[in-house]
């Protein structure tokens, strides 16, 4: 009996020894993909049924005042130029402590995230794009036409490479992506402000060494080039009251990033797909999967040895579709050459960049998310401006007034309309 109460002990003892270790093993250590990350760091304690979580290291848009010492960037999108709902392509949102909100690169799909981070379209009026790939600004359309509607009340101001021809440049293409969308410019212009709905392009030199191409409210905003695809490409580098945040446009390893990024807060460069992912997953040839690795873009080695002579509080990588079967083999591919803080993005990561530390954390926002009015009031519609109409069309409406005369007369009477506030814009 006492053989068997021993031997009974000792099972007992290894197997609380394997739950602990198995506890202990579980801890994911601070690289692993945020979610996890974020279970980890939700620590404290609930102190009673009806109390509050404590810090849960998620962040819900709309929630958090951010402090005047303090900036928050958002990736609103790190993926790749096929649309996928998980992640769309290229766009880090940028805020400030003092408020000030900068957008670089809105490519396609990202405007929903942004949306869903629900900031009045006021304070998003200023983009930069790295480069002109629709990955990198695809969705400046919708974020045009779609504040307009929401009742953006100034112009957008776009800033953006020129390129090596006229025709290769930022104000080329939104010139013509304008002419392009002219007729949804011209019908929406009738009917409301007009103003709102204009683009201001700020062209820089894409040979800028490290130019500043924005200086207003303590924001210094430089240019660098970029080696993706051919000449015009650029990274940017935005400093703040003594902080600074680097955004790395696509690029093959070039040696402007390292040198204009040192003593980034946070340092965001693209680490592409391996080259045998690309095969896999993409059906690339082989050859061409090296390349793109060595020749357009940015291989996890070659993004850990520039963040090894970048040295930066945090290095983020992205550009890469974020999925267990692919994250490990960049991140393996980056820890070969890179021991430092390291976020391997995905879309709605965020990072708040403080004196004291960097932390990341996923954004938590809601799919149904509406625009959210600002203070300001878009101005009223310019009377002025002729109807888009011909008789042709015109003349086919259907009436149907008598059934919608009992809710009108009330609306009508509610909102104090005279009977020729229903025919602007007609
Ligand atoms: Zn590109
Ligand atoms: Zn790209």
């Amino acid at each position: 009996m006492q053989r068997i109460k021993a031997i009974f002990s000792v099972v007992v003892l290894i197997a609380i020894g394997i739950v602990i270790g198995a506890l202990l093993m579980a801890r994911p250590d601070g690289d692993l993909p945020s979610l996890s990350k974020s279970a980890f760091a939700a620590g404290g304690k609930v102190e009673s049924p009806t109390a509050e979580a404590p810090d849960r290291y998620v962040y819900y848009p709309g929630t958090e005042e951010l402090k005047p010492d303090e900036i928050r960037v958002i990736a609103c999108g790190t993926g790749m130029p096929s649309a996928r709902r998980s992640q769309a392509a290229t766009c880090f949102l940028v805020e400030l402590g003092d408020g000030q909100k900068f957008l670089f690169d809105i490519g396609s799909g990202s405007h929903a995230n942004i949306e869903s981070l629900m900031i009045p379209s006021d304070y998003l009026t200023k983009v930069f794009i790295t480069h002109l790939h629709t990955d990198h600004w695809g969705d400046l359309a919708s974020l045009w036409a779609g504040g307009w509607t929401a009742g953006r009340t100034t112009p957008l101001e776009v800033w953006g490479p020129a390129g090596a021809r006229e025709d290769m440049g930022t104000k080329y293409a939104v010139e013509h992506l304008l002419k392009a969308y002219n007729w949804d410019y011209m019908t929406r212009a009738v009917t409301i402000n007009p103003i709102p709905g204009g683009i201001n392009v700020h062209e820089f030199d894409y040979k800028g060494l490290n130019e500043v191409i924005y200086k207003e409210q303590g924001v210094t905003i430089r240019s660098f080039p970029a080696i993706h695809s051919g000449d015009g490409p650029v990274s940017f580098s935005l400093a703040w009251n003594d902080f600074k945040i680097v955004i790395g446009g696509d690029s093959a390893p070039n040696k402007w990033y390292p040198e204009y990024s040192q003593g980034a807060d946070l340092a965001i460069h693209e680490a592409f797909m391996t080259s045998p992912q690309m095969m896999e997953k993409y059906g690339q040839p082989a050859q061409l999967a090296a390349r793109i690795n060595l020749s357009f873009h940015t291989s996890a080695q070659s993004f850990g040895k520039i963040m090894s002579m970048v040295k930066p509080r945090h290095a983020v990588a992205y550009h890469f579709f974020n999925d267990t079967d692919t994250r490990y083999d960049i991140y393996g591919g980056i820890r070969e050459t890179y021991d430092g803080p390291l976020s391997m993005a995905t879309d709605m990561m965020v990072w708040n960049v403080t004196r004291d530390e960097v932390v990341e954390r996923m954004a938590v926002s809601p799919d149904e998310a509406w625009d959210v009015p600002g203070p300001n009031r878009p101005p009223g519609p310019d009377r002025s401006r002729k109807s888009e109409y011909t008789d042709f069309t015109l003349k086919g409406r259907l009436d149907t007034s008598d059934v919608n005369q009992s809710w009108l007369d009330d609306f009508m009477k509610q909102n104090n309309l005279k009977p020729e506030d229903l025919n602007a814009g007609q």
